[in-house]
């Protein structure tokens, strides 16, 4: 029997330029406005609101892509209050649906929500609501564990479906179904069953986070019909974007950066571990700094204490793992620094987009280091990293999927190290092409690190570098870090490198030319783009990590026999480079004409301690 492949096709429509869904001749419309203003009181929509509304409010399934804070709620708070029946809503937080109820409640729109740790008797409070024929609550909110394990829910649903009163289906944060995005939640995949029970009741899939990829994946796994996209750029052009190589006085730039450009404003540091949130916090202080930290171990009541402060601006500066985040609103946080490499360019891309949600100038700095890469790497293996869900029984990948979740987590974390050491391409340029959106890198105005400093670039061929690189490694065994091959292909004569040196002395120094940036950049380069892989391994008693450059052979064959070339981007010019960073001099006949650089790569990596890595953390 012939094979038949299976021929996905994933149906949607752009609705973002379509003038049908911004028309003021639906029957709704005149509803709209009064109660836009009279019960939500906004003077207006924004960007694709009112698009949005009548796409669902006409029965179609509808998928929006709006950045943070763009207003996605009331997309289906304001059909739920003008449509006869119950709107029901899946949102991943129980904290974000309580926030969205208190408003809710506030403005006199009945509503309720059902979780898993609620009581028994109060549950049944909600599902006899539900049940009788004049039912109060316009919104039902629920988790997406409670769809998949409660069948006294589904059946509520499918009584309500019966009796017509069934209106819409919301999946907010809908990135989380796709284990392609930054935030995957198995119980978000279950979901389809809800288009499987009540195939003609509208479902509004909601996220300010989506590849191209995930996109689809949603789409699929939700089993949207013809569905209905609304998106809307991500370029946030009020955020200045720079990457900053993180040494040891990383600490002491921090509290300079802030004293010189945001002294007593408000901004969010992430950082990686609940120690480090601690530790920087600390030092804050100590400079003068209103601080605090906010971090997964620290009891409900005393992070609840901790944002009202921040809410209130009697703390300035929150010091934080992503757990904070996810629904926080402030209008006028003016920095978010990344004290260390975040997990994703999506998380990245959301985690500064709560900058500058007011229009006003504000910046993004991100403190790099390829030791940080091997750290985050080492918590991803172990399932240790914090995520921005404080729900229980979720923060570690859950066993039949763990295998691909393990992957997608690496490569996401790898196209984040390449996103950092990119020191040629508009920031902007880089995040977007992400989401899937075109760019054009003069729109910047130089407000990004690269688009700043760089006048112009050259490409340049770095075949024969990477082949050299490549040997090298395999010379050396495979059993060596990347700052150790570099070290022996800049020609370094350590003690350590010396008694290497007869297996190696054809390469030995066969780089010296290069800086050790640019040598850096290219090895890096290889890693990211798979030719060599990184192996994480504890290194010894004290339980400090490595890593292990390997040869990914498959992949290298080309390299060698199969004529790819690989080429990378370099400045041509650069103008003077920050102060105080450029401690290395170019080396003669080096990739770059004129001026170079500074590295942008702590190359010798500290090995990292095991109560650094927190993992005595839950
Ligand atoms: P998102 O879910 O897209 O991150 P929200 O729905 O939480 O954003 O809305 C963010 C903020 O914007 C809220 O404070 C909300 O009241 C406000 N908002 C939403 N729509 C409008 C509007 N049309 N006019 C003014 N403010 C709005
Ligand atoms: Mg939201
Ligand atoms: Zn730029």
């Amino acid at each position: 029997e012939a094979f038949i492949p299976k021929i996905i096709e994933v149906n949607y429509i752009e609705g973002s330029g379509d003038k049908r869904w911004s028309s003021l001749d639906f029957p709704w419309t005149k509803k709209l406005e009064v109660n836009n203003k009279k019960v939500f009181g906004n003077h207006s929509f924004r960007p694709n609101q009112r698009e949005v509304i009548n796409a669902t409010m006409s029965g179609c399934d509808v998928f929006v892509l709006m950045p943070t804070g763009g207003g996605k709620s009331l997309t289906y708070q304001l059909p739920a209050l003008i449509c006869p029946g119950i709107t029901l809503v899946i949102s991943p937080l129980v904290s974000l649906i309580q926030d969205q109820i208190m408003h809710l409640l506030q403005a006199n729109i009945p509503a309720s929500y059902l979780s898993a740790n609620m009581e028994w008797t109060e549950q049944q409070d909600i599902l006899r609501e539900l049940n009788s024929d004049h039912c109060k609550y316009k919104l039902l909110y629920v988790t997406p564990e409670k769809v998949a394990r409660s069948d006294a829910l589904l059946r509520q649903l499918e009584s309500l479906h019966i009796r017509d009163l069934l209106a819409r289906i919301v999946i907010d944060e809908a990135h989380c179904v796709s284990q392609w995005g930054h935030d995957f939640r198995p119980d978000y995949q279950g979901l389809g069953i809800l288009k499987q029970k009540f195939p003609n009741t509208p479902v509004l899939a909601l996220t300010a986070t989506a590849t191209a990829s995930v996109k689809e994946d949603v789409v699929q796994a939700l089993g949207l019909v013809n569905c209905i996209v609304f998106r809307q750029s991500f370029n946030r052009p009020n955020l200045r974007y720079s990457v900053v190589p993180k040494t040891k006085k990383c600490l002491e730039e921090i509290d300079k950066f802030i004293r010189e450009n945001h002294f007593d404003e408000c901004g969010i540091i992430y950082c990686l571990s609940r120690m480090d949130c601690e530790k920087v916090s600390e030092k804050l202080q100590e400079c003068g700094h209103k601080s605090a930290f906010y971090h997964g171990s620290m009891d409900p009541a005393q992070r609840a204490y901790v944002q009202k402060q921040w809410s209130k601006d009697e703390i300035n500066i929150i010091c934080a793992t992503v757990a904070f985040g996810m629904g926080i609103n402030k209008p006028d946080v003016r920095f978010v620094i990344h004290h260390s490499l975040p997990k994703s360019i999506e998380g990245y891309h959301q985690e500064c987009g709560r900058a500058g949600r007011d229009g006003l100038h504000s910046s993004c700095v991100l403190y790099y280091s390829y030791s940080d890469y091997i750290r985050v790497k080492h918590m991803i293996t172990q399932g240790v990293i914090e995520q921005n869900t404080m729900t229980s029984g979720y923060s570690r990948s859950n066993t039949t999927n763990s295998g691909r979740i393990l992957e997608t987590n690496t490569e996401n974390l790898l196209r984040m190290v390449s996103y950092c050491e990119n020191d040629v391409d508009c920031r902007r340029l880089l995040q977007l092409v992400h989401f899937g959106e075109r760019f054009d890198s003069s729109t910047c105005q130089k407000t990004c690190d690269n688009c700043l400093k760089i006048t112009s670039f050259i490409e340049k061929d770095v075949t024969e570098i990477a082949k050299q690189l490549v040997e090298l490694v395999k010379l050396t065994g495979q059993k060596f870090s990347s700052s150790h091959v570099l070290e022996v292909y800049r020609g370094s004569l350590s003690q350590m490198i010396k008694k290497q040196r007869h297996e190696t002395v054809r390469l030995h120094g066969a780089g010296k030319h290069l800086s050790k940036g640019e040598a850096s950049r290219v090895l890096h380069h290889l890693v990211v783009e798979d030719f060599l892989k990184e192996e994480v391994k504890k290194s010894d008693v004290y339980g400090s990590v490595s890593s292990i450059l390997k040869v990914n052979e498959p992949k290298v064959r080309n390299l060698f026999f199969g004529g790819q070339g690989i080429n990378m981007r370099f400045p041509s010019s650069a103008k003077a480079s920050k102060p105080g960073k450029s401690d290395v001099t170019p080396a003669k006949g080096s990739l770059t004409s004129g001026k170079l650089n500074p590295p942008r790569v702590d190359t010798l990596a500290q090995p990292q301690t095991e109560m650094d890595l927190d993992l005595s953390s839950k």
